[in-house]
Parts: structure tokens; C-alpha cells; sequence
């Protein structure tokens, strides 16, 4: 038995390097990882400017507590530069975002003017008053997002604005899936007693994805030998992960099992978790396999704990932990202490803080279970049977 932590340890430690580096257009950089450092190019704003529609004037020429009356020398829209100063008695009518003209240190907004032709009587604002400072957003040479972020909106747009059109990215990892089992069936062909759909590949790709990473659909293979051993071949020469479903417990129709441990290099390991438990790990060529139980919820469980920061890592991803949060528990919970296990629970917030239950039945063949929960309960290894009213810590899915 391996415990849960350590397996993920060992697993991330195989990851050595990421994925290279390529050039994205910021459109479609959006949850791609950042491959270098971004430095501000130039001060943000680029000049002092107002912040408000109004007029530019020296603060020392307002009557604090009155209004004083100033002579009008120009108009400046936002994207114009006054050429002019700004001298004793005199204001420059500025838009939003205009430069603010030499000699004026305050903006007065137009809702406290009062404006005649030519002139315009102002009531008083604090000395400094809506202008943002150049720089106050960034400052050149500043690092705005680092190596190992992963592109929001939010980092898009401030890309933008520093003037860049593309970014360095790493590209997605590449993961070929696989289910295993003579039973398993392509959904919408025909399905004979005794074998079911195959639902494994359909979540895991679309966990792959989740991730950031690609997915290389390569179907179904029966329970035989070479076919096997060739479908495996090939996945591994086409992608960066290898994840097969099934096959990889005790049963005796596991030939799976059998193939990989003719690979050498794959180790199959019992982690001391619940669902989960066997697990498949090691290298088919230059590609990290994972050999998933075959279990839907088991399946699941294993990709968000040891594949998911596998192919973060790959990615180059600098956080690769979860958000958790710790909520009460509001029914018993049955625990096995030496196991971590993982309950579907469904997570709310209330008058009294987060709370938790459970979706009801727990088996791993369950994935309604799934279907119903937005969190995971993690209960640790030394633990056991929790009475409500315990804390219990909750990761939101
Ligand atoms: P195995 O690990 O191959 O012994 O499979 C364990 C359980 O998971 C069995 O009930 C299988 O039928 C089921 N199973 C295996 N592969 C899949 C799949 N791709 N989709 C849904 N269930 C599966
Ligand atoms: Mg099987």
C-alpha cells in the first residue's frame, strides 16, 4: 500500500521538463500557460492623466470652500495633447483619459462647473483630485504575470494594454486515451446483454481538457493480448500521456495487467485510498502511462489526483495544488482509518458557515454520485467515522 500523497509525489517527480514553448495570439491564449516572465514595456498609464470629464487647473487657483472663475484656453479630447501650459487663473476643458496639460495639477469635475462663454466658475476640490498618476497601474520594467500563470481575461486584456499582440505559451500536453474490457461498448452502437457503455473515456477526455490539455481519442480495445500491446505502441509514439481505464486489478481476465508488466518500467501500485485503490504508473517509450481503474468513479477520482497536476506539471503550471475549504459535517460519515477516502459530497453555504453532506450511496461503480456532488469530502488517512457537527475538509469540484 502507498499512501496518497506519496504516490502523487513520486508521480510528479517523473514529470522532468515541460512542454515547449509556442507563440499564441492573444485570442486564443485564454487558459494557456505562460512561458516566461512579462515585464511592463513602459509606465501605465503611460502620462498623467484626468479621470473624469472636466477642467484642468492648479489646485493653488481654487477658493477652498467657494468657487473661483477661470478663463477657458482650449478643449481637449481623450487621444489629444494640449500644447499649451496652463497658467495662473486659466483651465483646459479635458475629457476621461486626455493628458494632463503642463501647469495643471487638479481636475475639477463638470458637474461643479458652472460654464459661460469663454469662462467657467469652479468649485473647490482637494489639490491632486482625479488625475491618475502615470504609473500608478504599472511601472515599466514591473513583472506583470509570471512563468507558470494560467491566462485569464483579466491577464489578457493586461497584455493588451501593454502593447502586445501575442504571447509564449506552453503547448498542451497531448494524452491518448484508452478503454480496456470486452464489455465495453462505443455508445450508440448496439448493446448485448452483459456489456455496458463505455463511460470512462468520455469523462476522462473531457477531464483532459479541463486540465488545459489535449485529447487523442483512441477508442476501445478488447481483452487481447497483441492487439493490446500494438494499440498501446502506438498511443505512446502520438502523445505526451498514455491513460488507459480497466484492467489494471487482480481479476483474472486483467490481461491489461499483463501486457504492462511485459513493458517493463510500469509499476502497479495499491494506494491507500478509497475509490481508487490499483493504479497503473511508469513509461511506455517517452510517454508517461497511467493505467486508471475501470471503475467510472474510481477513474475519476485517480485522474483528479495523480493525472490532473501530471499534466498541469507538464504544462507548465506553476500551482498545481487544489483549493480546499473545511466545512461541518452535517450527517455520520462511515471512515476506515489507514485510507484516505474521498466522499461525493454536496457543499452549502448557510447562516452557519459551509456545510456538508454526502450524494448518498458511495460505491465507485456509482457515477451518479458524481453527477449529483460539487465537492469532494477528503477524509484523511488517520481517521475514522465522522459524527456530524465534525469539521471535514471539502474540496469544491
Ligand atoms: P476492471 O478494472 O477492468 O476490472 O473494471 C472494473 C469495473 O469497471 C467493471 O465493472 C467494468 O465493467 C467497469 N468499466 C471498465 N471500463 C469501463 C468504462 N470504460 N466505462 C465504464 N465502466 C467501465
Ligand atoms: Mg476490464
Amino acid at each position: 500500500m502507498i499512501a496518497v500523497a506519496d504516490a502523487r509525489a513520486r508521480i510528479l517527480a517523473q514529470v522532468e521538463r515541460a512542454t515547449a514553448p509556442e507563440t499564441r495570439p492573444l485570442r486564443s491564449a485564454l487558459g494557456r500557460v505562460l512561458a516566461c516572465d512579462v515585464r511592463a514595456p513602459f509606465d501605465v498609464p503611460p502620462a498623467d492623466n484626468s479621470a473624469v470629464d472636466g477642467y484642468a487647473v492648479r489646485a493653488a487657483d481654487l477658493r477652498p470652500g467657494g468657487s473661483a472663475r477661470f478663463r477657458v484656453v482650449g478643449d481637449l479630447p481623450a487621444g489629444g495633447v494640449f500644447a499649451g501650459a496652463i497658467a495662473r487663473g486659466e483651465a483646459l476643458r479635458i475629457m476621461t483619459g486626455a493628458p494632463m496639460p503642463p501647469g495643471a495639477d487638479t481636475v475639477v469635475p463638470k458637474e461643479l462647473a458652472v460654464e459661460a462663454p469663454g469662462e467657467v466658475e469652479l468649485r473647490a476640490v482637494d489639490a491632486g483630485a482625479n488625475v491618475r498618476a502615470r504609473g500608478e497601474d504599472v511601472r515599466a520594467g514591473e513583472v506583470v504575470l509570471r512563468a507558470g500563470a494560467v491566462l485569464r481575461p483579466q491577464d489578457l486584456g493586461l497584455l493588451a494594454s501593454l502593447g502586445f499582440p501575442e504571447t509564449r505559451v506552453h503547448r498542451p500536453p497531448r494524452v491518448a486515451l484508452l478503454s480496456t474490457g470486452d464489455e465495453v461498448v462505443e455508445p450508440g452502437r448496439p448493446r448485448r446483454p452483459g456489456q455496458i457503455y463505455d463511460a470512462n473515456r468520455f469523462s476522462l477526455a473531457a477531464m483532459t481538457e479541463a486540465a488545459g490539455a489535449e485529447a487523442l481519442d483512441l477508442g476501445i480495445v478488447p481483452d487481447v493480448e497483441d492487439l493490446l500491446r500494438a494499440r498501446l505502441a502506438d498511443a505512446a509514439g502520438q502523445a505526451d500521456v498514455v491513460l488507459t481505464s480497466g484492467g489494471v486489478s487482480v481479476g483474472d481476465y486483467d490481461l491489461v495487467k499483463r501486457v504492462l508488466a511485459q513493458l517493463g518500467g510500469i509499476e502497479f501500485w495499491q494506494v491507500a485510498m478509497q475509490p481508487g485503490r490499483p493504479l497503473a504508473v511508469g513509461r511506455i517509450g517517452a510517454a508517461q502511462f497511467f493505467g486508471l481503474p475501470g471503475n467510472p468513479v474510481a477513474s475519476m477520482l485517480c485522474f483528479h489526483l495523480f493525472v490532473r497536476p501530471t499534466l498541469w506539471k507538464l504544462g507548465g503550471r506553476s500551482r498545481l495544488d487544489p483549493e480546499c475549504l473545511t466545512a461541518r459535517a452535517v450527517e455520520p460519515m462511515r471512515k476506515k482509518a489507514g485510507r484516505r477516502e474521498f466522499k461525493r459530497g454536496v457543499l452549502r453555504f448557510t447562516e452557519r458557515g459551509f456545510e456538508v453532506s454526502t450524494t448518498g450511496p458511495q460505491g465507485s461503480g456509482i457515477l451518479s454520485s458524481m453527477v449529483a456532488a460539487n465537492c469532494l469530502i477528503i477524509l484523511e488517512e488517520p481517521r475514522g467515522d465522522v459524527e456530524p457537527g465534525e469539521p471535514v475538509l471539502v474540496e469544491p469540484l
